[in-house]
């Protein structure tokens, strides 16, 4: 009896030994699944056969052709616009424009009312109905004069300053308390008395009213009484201005929630780093390993976030082949890729690349500042593609099979031919995540959310870093409201070398990059958790979507098609819904809803007016 128990015990260990010596030879990792690989498929709806009458979404735009301001943000109009698919006219002031089409509104990018040819038509516009957008600080001028008090105005005074802002309802989605606190965020206003019949959603720190609308006729005057609205950073206000203006507003969005680790897996250096040291008295590396990648799996865990991890093979500046395996110090680095990269994919995150090393890929005859951060520029494409090679060598050795949807740039910083040396060397490739809001001056690689001709997605990252900022707080409440997306990086070293975070030391900046994430998921629940591979679907869906849109009183029909899965609408109104049909509807803040379509026909009822 004894002998067969020894026999199974000596089985036992023989097969442990055997799964170990797999585990360590990292057959296992090519055993995970491929979660990147998982692509949508769902069949196309296709376009309804009968055509709606589409003025609900046809906006008219005007601007200034001669100034650059008005230019400025009359693009970012249009690109809100765009974002939410509705069609848009765009005439010069000095032209006129026919306003008896019944436009969904009229949208003025600019604030000199003297230049506006139309600008009688457009008042009556209001008067019968309309709603009317003013953009930007309106001038004083007889045109203006004649006016004022339409637009909400009890007096004027002279133009002034105005610094910050104080979010007062929810025209940003969550946004109802929020403050911009950045005194040096500073606008130009129209001073003067704002009559208490117009509804305020912004003020600036000193109480100034930035923004309100104003019933006049039977229509509204929305009035930006500031300057700013050109910025990327403020399409929340422009998407909620658009909504001010109507009864009912809806608008698609992409609806995901992103969270890149940059330079992970990565070699990590050997040694002590003072301020860990203190804090955790462990090596760098075994900080890394005991501490820090714990606490992140424990925040996607409990808060609902799949990493995208995008790998570096070294730390040298080598611009010249031959690209060689950095030398190993005891196989570390490769180990990290293993054990970091497994554990990533098994909590169902992705891994795509940053870089066979740090060098952003960019040509000689780049001289721009890249200069200044200290990088070399790449001899030739060939030399790009050699590097990108040797990536894809090592990655295959670890991973082998797994594709490499996912790209990076080196501190988002990447030149055109740069790019095509990339695609070119990875056939797989087909996300590149980069900056929404350009950096600090230098030549980002700057994207909006969309699909390159060459089939790239283009994939910006938002916000960045584990402390929190009060401007990319802004910036993420105006990106969620504008374009339902969340997308945030972080270096996994960071703490390390940002002075806050150096001196708060990990635990604090660990509290800090809770209370942001946590604040996503009570905030924007209904984001959809999602790794790059997962957005691009998404953002595919979100692409090819077009939809048709009848209003009457107590119901909205919304015919869509162009999509596979599933596409998220925001709705915004002050009517109560009663049911809905082809969708799952979700409150998401007041007056706010959430649609989830599903099918090509939906219908929205709502409670008929007067009911209890
Ligand atoms: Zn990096």
């Amino acid at each position: 009896m004894h002998k067969r128990h020894i026999t199974f015990a000596l089985c036992l260990i023989f097969l442990l030994g055997l799964f170990f010596q797999y585990n360590r030879t990292d057959g296992f990792a090519s055993l995970l699944k491929n979660s990147n690989a998982v692509m949508a498929i769902g069949t196309i709806n296709e376009q309804p056969a009968i055509e709606m009458n589409l003025d609900n979404k046809h906006y008219l735009l005007v601007f200034d052709a001669k100034d650059i301001n008005s230019i400025l943000l009359k693009r970012n109009i249009e690109r809100v616009l765009k974002y939410h698919k509705k069609k848009v006219t765009t005439v010069d002031s000095n032209v006129f424009a026919d306003s008896h089409l019944p436009y969904a509104g009229i949208i003025m990018a600019l604030g000199n009312f003297d230049q506006v040819k139309s600008m009688a038509a457009f008042r009556d516009f209001v008067r019968q109905g309309g709603s009317l957008y003013v953009m930007v600080t309106p001038k004083l001028g007889p045109a203006f004069a004649t006016m004022y008090q339409e637009m909400g105005f009890d007096s004027i005074a002279e133009p002034g300053l105005a610094h910050g802002i104080k979010v007062l309802s929810n025209v940003l989605v969550k946004g109802k308390g929020f403050i911009l606190s950045d005194n040096d965020y500073e606008m130009a206003i129209l001073k003067g008395v704002i009559n208490r019949a117009a509804h305020v959603h912004l003020t600036s720190l000193e109480n100034t009213p930035l923004l309100w609308d104003y019933s006049c006729g039977k229509g509204k005057y929305i009035v930006y009484n500031a300057t700013g609205l050109q910025e990327k950073a403020m399409r929340g206000i422009v998407a909620g201005m658009l909504s001010l203006g109507r009864d009912t507003y809806i608008y698609p969005v992409i609806g995901t929630k992103t969270v890149y680790i940059d330079d992970f897996p990565a070699p990590v250096p050997d040694g002590y780093f003072d301020s860990i040291k203190a804090e955790y008295q462990l090596s760098l590396a075994d900080f890394y390993r005991q501490v820090w990648w714990p606490d992140m799996l424990k925040l996607a865990e409990r808060y609902n976030i799949r990493y995208t991890g995008l790998i570096i093979e070294t730390y040298n500046n080598q611009v010249k082949p031959p690209f060689l395996p950095e030398e190993d110090h005891d196989g570390n680095n490769k180990k990290n890729l293993v054990i970091y990269g497994r554990e990533l994919l098994k909590s169902g995150g992705e891994l795509g690349i940053h870089g066979y090393n740090h060098q952003p890929l960019t040509l000689q005859q780049y001289t721009g500042s890249e200069i200044d951060l200290g990088y070399n520029s790449w001899g030739s494409i060939d030399h790009i593609s050699q590097s990108i090679a040797e990536l894809k060598r090592y990655v295959a050795e670890v991973y082998p099979g797994y594709k490499l949807k996912a790209y990076v740039p080196p501190s988002n910083i990447l030149s055109k031919e740069g790019r095509q040396a990339l695609i070119d060397a990875s056939p797989d490739l087909n996300i590149i995540a980069s900056l929404y809001v350009q950096g600090d001056g230098r030549s980002t690689y700057d994207q909006e959310y969309t699909k390159s001709k060459d089939g790239i997605y283009e994939m910006p990252r938002i916000s960045y870093d584990y402390t929190r900022d009060n401007n990319y707080d802004w910036e993420i409440l105006n990106g969620v409201s504008s374009l339902g997306v969340f997308s945030h990086f972080i270096h996994p070293d960071n703490f390390l070398y940002e002075e806050r975070a150096n001196e708060l030391g990990w635990s604090k900046t660990y509290k800090e990059f809770t209370s942001l994430i946590k604040g996503i998921q009570d905030n924007y629940g209904w984001l959809r958790s999602c790794t790059a591979s997962e957005a691009a679907v998404h953002l595919d869906d979100y692409l090819n979507l077009e939809y048709q849109l009848v209003e009457k009183q107590d119901s909205l029909t919304l015919r869509c098609w162009g999509f596979r899965n599933e596409v998220y609408f925001i709705l915004k109104t002050s009517k109560k819904i009663n049911t809905v049909q082809g969708c799952l509807v979700e409150n998401i803040d007041e007056n706010t809803y959430l649609l989830k379509i599903f099918a090509p026909k939906v219908q929205v009822f709502f409670e008929s007016v007067g009911a209890s």
